[in-house]
């Protein structure tokens, strides 16, 4: 006598939960939602980590290649470096939808007047 198997396939339905940025902890808005390879893919790399775009960014700010990819290809060893623990003590209290804003005044700031703040 056959037996269905069908009970088992569809037991817990679990919707797609907010996934938490390994770096910053807080949770990643679908827009924010960037995946870095921890070795380079460049280098051969295959491993993803979803993070926010800016403690992406950040990453490859601190980082060069080479670097992520001897010294850098986990979470723990880019927390252990003192600039990204600075950078994640500060962003992890922003709200998780903020958006990078202070890295671009370098560059931009004398073509602006102070009040056009975007
Ligand atoms: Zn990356
Ligand atoms: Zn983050």
């Amino acid at each position: 006598m056959a037996r269905k198997h069908r009970e088992k396939v569809a037991q817990w339905y679990h919707p797609p939960e907010a996934e938490i940025c390994p770096l910053c902890g807080r949770e990643i808005p679908e827009d924010q939602r960037d995946l870095h390879h921890l070795v380079p893919k460049s280098r051969g790399g295959r491993v993803t980590e979803a993070l926010h775009r800016i403690c992406h960014k950040q990453i490859h700010a601190l980082f060069s290649e080479a670097e992520l990819e001897t010294d850098y290809s986990t979470v723990e060893a880019l927390l252990a470096h003192p600039d990204m623990a600075k950078f994640v003590a500060w962003v992890s209290r922003k709200p998780p939808g903020f958006q990078d804003g202070a890295h671009r005044s370098k560059r931009r700031r004398e073509m602006q007047k102070p009040s056009a703040r975007w």
